[in-house]
């Protein structure tokens, strides 16, 4: 569904995401036509004439807006930096859906594995090579999906490398945080020849966003 040319596409990450920026979109008056938690719809008109809304995968939001498919995104720092994410502009720390990206285990695994390579599993497998090649750390990388906190319980890992945010997931698998690898917020993400082409809506978007729950970047 290709859009008027005087539309502007926003991009919202499905999940923990979408439920903090709603809120932020309400507060600025913007409604979309239909409540994103339960209907199935993938494209939402809004009440904000010449906006509309684009649910989707989280990982997916950079990809869309880095080929101009959306013009704007919502995305968390940890899924722009897995992308690389040099395509997009950051205009805006959110704020929102706050939390931290951390390597996790059971209480003595690392030690448990100092002359060997560590096995992590994680989804984050670019952020997570990037990491422990900074530490020197040699590591065997197990690409999951999900359920992460599994890997260390039944043996497939070593630690894992996942969003914490109270900690309860872990604890209640029996694991503990490691190291912190990134403080992680939602940011506002800009297709760059969007921000050209349509300067004005953009930056009346950012404002809004801005002055919503971040503080431009
Ligand atoms: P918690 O038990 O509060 O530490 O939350 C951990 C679980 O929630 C893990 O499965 C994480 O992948 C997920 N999680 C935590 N924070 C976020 C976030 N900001 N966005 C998406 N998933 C999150």
């Amino acid at each position: 569904m290709n859009a008027a040319p005087d539309t502007l596409t926003l991009a919202l990450s499905k999940g923990r995401i979408l439920d903090d920026t709603l809120p932020v979109l309400a507060a600025a008056g913007i409604e979309p036509e239909e409540d994103p938690d339960t209907s199935r719809k993938l494209v939402f008109a809004t009440n904000k004439p010449g906006l509309r809304l684009l649910v989707i995968r989280a990982s997916d939001v950079p990809t869309f807006v880095t080929h101009g498919a959306a013009d704007v995104g919502v995305a968390g720092k940890d899924v722009l930096i897995e992308h690389g994410g040099a395509d997009l502009y950051e205009p805006v720390d959110l704020g929102i859906a706050r939390c931290r990206l951390m390597t996790a285990g059971l209480p003595g695994a690392i030690e448990a594995a100092a002359h060997r390579p560590l096995r992590v599993a994680t989804k984050y497998v670019e952020t997570t090579r990037a990491h422990f090649a900074r530490l020197g750390r040699q590591v065997e990388i197990i690409k999951l999906y999900g359920s992460m906190e599994l890997a260390p319980i039944v043996g497939l890992a070593d630690v894992i490398v996942d969003l914490v945010d109270t900690g309860n997931t872990l604890y209640a698998n029996g694991l503990e945080p490691f190291d912190l690898i990134e403080d992680i917020s939602a940011r506002l993400v800009v297709n760059k020849a969007a921000q050209k082409m349509k300067h004005a809506q953009i930056e009346e978007l950012v404002t809004l966003f801005a002055n919503g729950s971040g503080r431009t970047a």
